[in-house]
C-alpha cells in the first residue's frame, strides 16, 4: 500500500509533499491498527485505507492537474487580489495551499467579508 509521493504525483508549487506524507502514514497506521498479522483483517483495513485516501486525495490530485495547465481562472485571480493587502489572510493562503489549513478554516467570516467588499 503507497504512502507519499509513491502514492501521487503532485507539482512541487503545492509544498504539500511532507504533509500529504505524514497524513497517509497516519492514516495506513491508523487503519491496520493491531489487524498486521490477520491476513483477512488487513486485506479489509488496506482497502479502507484506499478508499480514504480516494476520498481526501483526489481533490488535491486534480488540483495538481489545474496548475499543471499553467492557467489562472480568473476566479483565483480575483481572490489573490482581494487578499494581496492582508497579511493574516496571505499567510492563511498558504498555509491551505501546503495543507496546514483547512479550506474550511481559509473560507471565513474575514475572508468572506473581504470579498464581498471587493
Ligand atoms: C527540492 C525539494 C523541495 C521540497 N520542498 C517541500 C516543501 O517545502 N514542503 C513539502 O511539504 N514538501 C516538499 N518537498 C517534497 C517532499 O520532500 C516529499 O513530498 C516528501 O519527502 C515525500 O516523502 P516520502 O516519504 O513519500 O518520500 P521520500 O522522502 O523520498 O522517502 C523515500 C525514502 O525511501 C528510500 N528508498 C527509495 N528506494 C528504496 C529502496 N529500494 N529500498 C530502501 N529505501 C529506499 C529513499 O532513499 C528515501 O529515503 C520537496 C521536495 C524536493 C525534492
Amino acid at each position: 500500500m503507497l504512502v507519499g509521493d509513491a502514492l501521487h504525483h503532485k507539482d512541487s508549487i503545492a509544498a504539500r509533499g511532507i504533509t500529504d506524507a505524514f497524513i497517509q502514514s497516519q492514516l495506513l497506521a491508523d487503519r491496520v491498527g493491531e489487524d498486521l498479522r490477520d491476513p483477512a483483517a488487513l486485506d479489509a483495513a488496506l482497502r479502507r485505507y484506499a478508499r480514504d485516501v480516494d476520498d481526501k486525495f483526489t481533490d488535491f490530485f486534480r488540483s495538481t492537474l489545474n496548475v499543471a495547465e499553467l492557467q489562472v481562472p480568473e476566479s483565483r485571480l480575483s481572490l489573490l487580489r482581494a487578499i494581496s493587502g492582508n497579511q493574516a489572510l496571505t499567510d492563511r493562503y498558504f498555509a491551505t495551499l501546503s495543507g496546514a489549513c483547512s479550506i474550511d478554516d481559509f473560507y471565513n467570516a474575514e475572508l468572506l467579508e473581504t470579498l464581498a467588499n471587493v
